[in-house]
């Protein structure tokens, strides 16, 4: 990934994306007016930081990528694998008129000057963009996206809904915590074996922070996010993973493991 700064806006770009000129972006925390826990630039409306932070934050990245902000068409996240193709209709959903969905966690458009958006603080960034098609997705990938193979989910939508082939798709995946620092429950663990089978294996290791326990596991979301793609039929060379994890990067990334609930969030933008 590269570290583009724009008007004083910090944000992070794929060199797979950027070559196939698309707009998209994921933000930081860097160039925006939100003081405190939410320095700087918060993306997240409902936090406690005041809506005029927010928005103004919103109008400084959305300049930044060149993008349209009255357009932008926001998820609303609750770990979920559902995916919904969105057009104009949507436009402006969570920005301009009140969010009209629930439980979305992937979005999808063929429409242009449609910008997606969707939010985190820690959890996976998905990117996805089919040049044969013309068509751009994003979706929201913690652990219970990614038990549920939210990845592959998005690939199939696009390939039912439009005609999409895995084999012409980019897909980014972004800033997130890294497999060093992501601890899980047993519990967690098993969802994977459950769904990742044999796989699963290259995903886990004993907890690097508790060690003793015995019921920790570190968790690799990046390579299982991967693996998900790929199991859809996306190629090796048109996945690129990003090398900035959000716990490790505390001065550039709001992270839910550092900050807990008093924190900002990133969001994630693409558009054709
Ligand atoms: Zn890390």
């Amino acid at each position: 990934m590269i570290k583009r700064t724009k008007n004083n806006v910090t944000y992070m770009a794929f060199e797979l994306f950027e070559k196939a000129g698309i707009k998209h972006g994921f933000s930081t925390r860097l160039g925006g007016v939100s003081e405190g826990v939410f320095s700087s630039l918060n993306l997240g409306f409902n936090r406690g930081d005041s809506d005029e932070n927010v928005r103004e934050n919103f109008r400084r990245m959305t300049d930044a990528l060149g993008i349209n902000y009255e357009n932008m068409c926001f998820s609303k996240q609750t770990h979920t694998t559902n995916v919904v193709i969105v057009d104009k209709s949507s436009a402006g959903n969570g920005i301009v008129t009140l969010n009209a969905f629930n439980d979305v966690d992937g979005l999808i458009t063929k429409e242009k000057d449609l910008p997606l958006v969707t939010f985190y603080a820690d959890c996976v960034p998905l990117f996805f963009y089919d040049p044969v098609r013309e068509v751009v997705a994003l979706s929201h990938s913690g652990w219970r996206g990614t038990v549920g193979k939210i990845g592959k989910v998005t690939i199939e939508t696009m390939k039912d809904n439009f005609g999409t082939r895995p084999e012409d798709v980019l897909c980014g995946i972004g800033p997130s915590i890294c497999k060093d620092c992501y601890e899980v429950s047993a519990d967690v663990a098993e969802e994977f074996r459950n769904s990742f089978g044999e796989e699963a294996e290259k995903l886990l290791r004993p907890s690097l922070f508790s060690p003793d326990d015995g019921n920790k596991y570190m968790l690799d979301l990046w390579t299982a996010c991967k693996m998900a793609l790929l199991e859809a039929g996306v190629t090796e060379e048109h996945i690129e993973v990003t090398d900035y994890c959000t716990r490790c990067n505390s001065e550039l990334f709001y992270s839910h493991r550092v900050m807990g609930t008093d924190r900002g969030s990133q969001a994630a933008f693409i558009s054709l």
